[in-house]
């Protein structure tokens, strides 16, 4: 956790749905260099916060600022390009693809459409998917295609496809939903890895992943911060010890 100034900042956003706050009245920071994890109950309003970050929900009312731009006013394809990376819950790749191919559909994708047909890679784009590759732990399969990996390798090259278009910011939906002990730790080591270079924000609920990425988190109840803390310090929260004990 490095304070270098905020990043991301949502100043009491409220987002409705018929009349119900999915979101009311959310307050959040998120500072440069900072991984942080968001956790509550469903419909805590954690996909919704997801959403307006992302510009795929327009907020009622309130702000979300990245860097100094207010968000709010772009849509979802010029906040992308602002830097601003997502990664669904559900693995999305080519599954007919190889994973080098993945990551290089990644890469031209950035650059637009058209160019993806015309451009080639230089020795710096082929080291960049190499490099990926290894931080992504796949280098003994970049020949594989996708749909033959695990559940979990699936979602490391999908991080490493969004790795490709150069977030500053990787927002993340429970990467670690599905996957084995064993996957579970490799994703808190790569997460931990990418969070060096990277400013993340990840919604989990293995509260066992969420101790070992071991950062700072925030807990959502009813569309707005429950309790804020390390870990240790939210689950000995009476508040959120109510919410998740008394349902
Ligand atoms: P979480 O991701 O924490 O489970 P969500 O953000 O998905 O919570 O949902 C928050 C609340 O808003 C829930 O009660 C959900 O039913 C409601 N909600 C979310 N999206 C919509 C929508 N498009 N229309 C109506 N209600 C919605």
């Amino acid at each position: 956790y490095k304070d270098t100034g905020t990043l991301l900042f949502l100043d009491n956003v409220t987002v409705s749905f018929d009349g119900f706050k999915a979101l009311n009245g959310l307050s959040l920071d998120v500072q440069a260099g900072e991984m942080r994890a968001i956790i509550g109950p469903n419909g805590a309003g954690k996909t919704t916060m997801m959403d307006v970050i992302t510009g795929k929900t327009r907020p009622d009312s309130g702000r979300v600022t990245f860097h100094l731009t207010d968000l709010t006013r772009y849509d979802e394809a010029a906040i992308a390009t602002m830097g601003i990376g997502r990664k669904f819950q559900k693995p999305t790749v080519f599954e007919s693809h190889t994973v080098w191919d993945n990551l290089e559909l990644a890469l031209k994708s950035r650059r637009g459409p058209l160019t993806s047909l015309f451009w080639r890679l230089s020795a710096a784009d082929r080291d960049r998917i190499a490099d990926t590759i290894a931080r992504i732990g796949l280098e003994a399969h970049h020949r594989r295609i996708a749909g033959a990996l695990s559940h979990g390798q699936k979602q490391w090259l999908e991080i490493g496809m969004l790795l490709m278009q150069e977030p500053e910011l990787l927002l993340v939906d429970e990467p670690v939903a599905g996957m084995t002990d064993s996957e579970t730790e490799k994703t808190a080591l790569l997460l931990r890895d990418i969070a060096r270079s990277h400013s993340v924000v990840v919604v989990e609920h293995d509260m066992n992943f969420v101790r070992s990425l071991g950062v700072r988190v925030t807990v959502l109840h009813e569309g707005s911060v429950l309790s804020e803390g390390s870990l240790e310090t939210v689950q000995n929260d009476p508040r959120v010890i109510e919410v998740y004990l008394g349902r």
